[in-house]
């Protein structure tokens, strides 16, 4: 069974959401506060609380061999993570251990990931 449940005027749902307790589920037709949840769950996400919270030795296994990522074209390196880097062809990839490395090759930081 599902319900909405209240504690006064205290909507357990958004709170749980809210203090990152909870990853929002949707069963049609309870959709009524979809926006409303997704619009909390993104902003708890991005404030990294609760269950989003930044799990650094997650991060640390996820780390490839090559942390930076530069273009052999524009010249600028990123992280690995950067939406860039999904966008760059296989042959223009230059893989480097550290930033430092990269701006010794010649290569500038992107604006937008800041590595
Ligand atoms: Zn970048």
């Amino acid at each position: 069974m599902l319900a909405y449940t209240y504690f006064d005027d205290l909507f357990i749902y958004t709170w749980l959401v809210e203090n990152g307790y909870t990853q929002i589920m949707t069963i049609p037709p309870n959709v009524t506060y979809q926006d409303l949840l997704l619009e909390l769950q993104t902003k708890t996400r991005e404030e990294n609380r609760g269950l989003w919270a930044f799990n650094e030795a997650k991060a640390n296994q996820e780390k490839p061999q090559f942390p930076y990522i530069g273009n052999k074209n524009s010249k600028k390196f990123h992280h690995y993570f950067c939406g860039s880097v999904g966008n760059m062809k296989e042959k223009n990839k230059v893989f480097f251990l550290s930033r430092e490395d990269a701006i010794e090759a010649g290569y500038i930081p992107c604006k937008r990931c800041k590595p």
